[in-house]
């Protein structure tokens, strides 16, 4: 199948040869037909396989284009998502009248791009609605509404907004939700928005991107560092996203990694707005080697050639798990999953296993543990000679000790 042959204005698949895109992936080739025809979507599908194209492409080709205010509107729980949608989004038509709106920055210019007219929209919830009520944004045209990483933005932390957002759309419209996990009981709320949805849920048997190498390390608290480093330097580590739970480890970790001269950068949500985004874009064009980041950077950013994902620590949700790992291994690319597990994580992994349906090997640290036998490790994808995240002529911290344990004094 081509795109060619999906019955799509020309200047859109000129554009997506352009960008040497020829051939649909397969939530592509059975999502685009039918939004075509018009009909509500609840799609899941992994993580990497295409599902921003699959709902640009279609909106894309039904806005009349004759409207002062947004005919399509997409809502993302991150910022960083959302600029990237609108990137994407200009990437595949660049006439096309479309605005980008979130939290953290001046609302005055986004008030200004609204007044310009609009086609498509793509926003986070909370400002959404600050531009709701101050009236800036005119909702009356909307005929498209989607919601990316859908069951997140259906969870305890943005529902209300969605749920109101959604009850000022017109009722002649399309609503379309993706993510690569589709719960059941996000698939029960939508019922109350949704007009006859049509259900395409890929990969039923595998949730996971089978790519994706998925290993376990079983450690003590004080070894995670020191395992880290060592993984960074034996791998050759050049592109790494490490998730921590919390903010201020994300930032102290990615302070650590720096001065043991590991060029390692933070992304969590207490930076400045400006800080997050330029730090995203210096990661996306590889302008340091390690992202140290909170769940704000697990759903939906998509940073090419990220060959590690580590889970410094395991997240609580089992489905941020898949979501984390689904940084690397994306459109059809191989990666490495390296979770650390200590023994209070057990019932963690017990979580995850149950809901990838799948277990996942636990090797033994550098210490005593294991959980379970340990199998020998795959072979890292990066090869010999490339340089790592670990630079070999480090500036040696004066602050840090070497002997890692003692980074955690403190921190417990
Ligand atoms: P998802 O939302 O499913 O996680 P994305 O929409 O972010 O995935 O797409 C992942 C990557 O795959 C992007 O770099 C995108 O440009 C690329 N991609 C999308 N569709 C195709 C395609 N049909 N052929 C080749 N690459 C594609
Ligand atoms: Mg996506």
């Amino acid at each position: 199948m081509k795109f060619e042959e999906m019955s799509l204005p020309q200047e859109i698949v000129q554009s997506l040869q352009r960008q040497h895109i020829a051939s649909p992936t397969e939530v592509q080739e059975k999502a685009i037909p039918l939004v075509l025809q018009g009909t509500d979507v609840i799609v899941r599908s992994k993580t990497g396989s295409g599902k921003t194209l699959a709902f640009l492409i279609p909106t894309f080709t039904k806005l009349t284009r004759t409207t002062k205010g947004p005919e399509a509107l997409v809502l993302t729980p991150t910022r960083e998502l959302a600029v990237q949608i609108f990137k994407d989004a200009r990437m595949l038509d660049k006439n096309i009248r479309a605005a980008v709106v979130y939290g953290g920055v001046g609302i005055s210019p986004q008030i200004d791009s609204l007044r310009r007219g609009v086609d498509i929209l793509i926003a986070t919830p909370g400002r959404f609605l600050d531009l709701m009520e101050r009236r800036a944004v005119d909702l009356s045209h909307v005929t498209f509404a989607v919601l990316d990483e859908a069951d997140r933005m259906l969870d305890m932390g943005f529902i209300d907004d969605v749920r109101r957002i959604i009850s000022t759309l017109p009722k002649q419209r399309q609503m379309m939700l993706f993510s690569a996990t589709m719960p059941q009981e996000v698939v029960r709320i939508s019922q109350d928005f949704m007009n006859k949805p049509q259900f395409l849920m890929l990969g039923e048997d595998e949730i996971t991107v089978n790519t994706i190498a998925q290993r376990c390390i079983g450690v003590d608290r004080k070894e995670k560092f020191n395992t880290l480093m060592k993984i960074l330097r034996d791998e050759r580590v050049q592109k790494g996203i490490v998730f921590c739970n919390t903010k201020t480890w994300a930032e102290t970790l990615g302070n650590l990694l720096f001065r043991r001269g590991v060029r390692a950068m933070s992304l969590h949500s207490g930076l400045s707005q400006s800080r997050r985004q330029r730090v995203i874009d210096d990661f996306k064009q590889g302008r340091f080697a390690l992202l140290v980041a909170t769940d704000v950077a697990a759903r939906g950013l998509h940073i090419d050639a990220v060959t590690h994902v580590f889970n410094y620590d395991l997240p609580r949700n089992p489905k941020d798990y898949i979501h984390r790992i689904g940084r690397t291994g994306r459109a059809g690319n191989s990666g490495n999953a390296i979770s650390f597990v200590t023994t209070v994580d057990e019932p963690l992994l017990r979580n995850i296993e149950r809901e990838i349906n799948q277990f996942i090997d636990v090797q033994t640290g550098t210490g005593a543990h294991g959980v379970r036998p340990a199998p020998t490790p795959p072979s890292a994808v990066v090869g010999d000679t490339a340089p790592s995240a670990v630079a070999t002529n480090a500036p040696r911290s004066t602050v840090v000790n070497d002997d890692a344990s003692d980074l955690w004094k403190g921190f417990d």
